[in-house]
């Protein structure tokens, strides 16, 4: 690779969004054969909102609680106060939603993060957790009626944050995400140039399946529930098993599976993990970017010999 070509590759790139992090990353970028995609905030705009707060209609059965009814809004309160503490979306979703019903949120008495599972926490000497099917299990909380709401939220791609108060599952708040404009049109020409692409997500299996089928990702290609510790090592198995891959994300916990791709590619603004993590920055936040960076490395990369 002539430095000249590679230079004038780069500076286009920079002309258009696409920050290559040195010359050397041309060569990868073109030989990549897999994408990965990271689902929250790359395939989708990462700016959730509280689209559901569900509290059980019958409590005397079912193990729910009996003592105390806890309504929707004391739900949406005792769920904020905890993760006022949090600065994961799905926390910021759940504080807003609070404030816009001018609700009292306080400050959390403890507070623990579980990552890939949710939060811990002490709100007015009450022992709240909020997270996933995981988080319960592991606390030995048992979902019991709500199961199936949470099932069906999670079929229509959302988030379902199950609350439980004292050791009893008190109601669920669902987030919901928006997929990306131009993500299924990305997905799609990078499998027209061949490339197999996947979605890696901390995400619970069913909503990933609902964005992976919006934008065209096929179920086999799907990794979900990935704790963020083995984010990386999933990136490693999908790179053995499929071929080099560009792994895509925002730097949300996927800072160290960036660095495990043959070519980490931040996109967004970008948390500055991502972009140090990077070879490739895309400043726009626009999943399309990912097919321009492959053009023009292509291209680049042609006129050289
Ligand atoms: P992603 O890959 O989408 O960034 P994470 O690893 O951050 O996912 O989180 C995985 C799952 O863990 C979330 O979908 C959610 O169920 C749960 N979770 C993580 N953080 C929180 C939190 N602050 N409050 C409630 N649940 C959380
Ligand atoms: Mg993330």
């Amino acid at each position: 690779a002539t430095p000249a070509a590679t230079m004038v590759g780069t500076a286009i790139g920079a002309r258009n969004g696409v920050l290559f992090a040195g010359g050397d990353v041309l060569e990868r970028v073109r030989d990549v054969q897999t994408v990965i995609f990271d689902k929250t905030g790359t395939l989708t705009e990462g700016s959730m909102a509280v689209s559901d707060v569900i509290v059980p209609e019958t409590r005397a059965d079912g193990g729910l609680l009996t003592e105390q009814s806890i309504d929707q809004d004391e739900l949406l309160r005792l769920a904020a106060s905890a993760e006022s503490g949090s600065e994961h979306p799905i926390a910021q979703a759940i504080v807003s939603a609070a404030a816009d019903r001018d609700l009292d949120v306080g400050e959390p008495e403890t507070f623990e993060n579980e990552p890939g599972r949710g939060i811990t926490a002490t709100v007015d000497g009450r022992e709240l957790h909020l997270g996933n099917r995981k988080l319960l299990q592991e606390a030995g909380i048992e979902l019991g009626a709500l199961g199936d709401q949470l099932t069906e939220l999670e079929a229509a791609g959302k988030t379902g944050i199950v609350v439980a108060v004292d050791g009893q599952v008190a109601g669920i708040v669902a987030t919901a995400d928006t997929v990306k404009e131009s993500a299924k049109a990305a997905v799609e020409q990078l499998q027209d140039r061949g490339i197999d692409v996947w979605m890696l997500t901390g995400d619970n299996e069913r909503t990933a399946r609902s964005v992976a089928e919006a934008v065209g990702i096929p179920p086999a290609n799907i990794r979900a529930e990935v704790l963020p510790a083995e984010k990386a090592s999933v990136v490693r198995e999908i790179q053995d098993a499929s071929g080099d891959a560009m792994m895509v994300g925002d730097g949300v916990n996927d800072a160290p599976a960036l660095t495990e791709a043959a070519v980490g590619a931040a996109i967004g603004s970008g948390t500055d993990v991502a972009i140090e993590a990077g070879d490739v920055t895309l400043v726009r936040d626009d999943p399309l970017d990912v097919l321009k960076a492959i053009r023009l490395s292509v291209a680049t990369l042609r006129k050289i010999r």
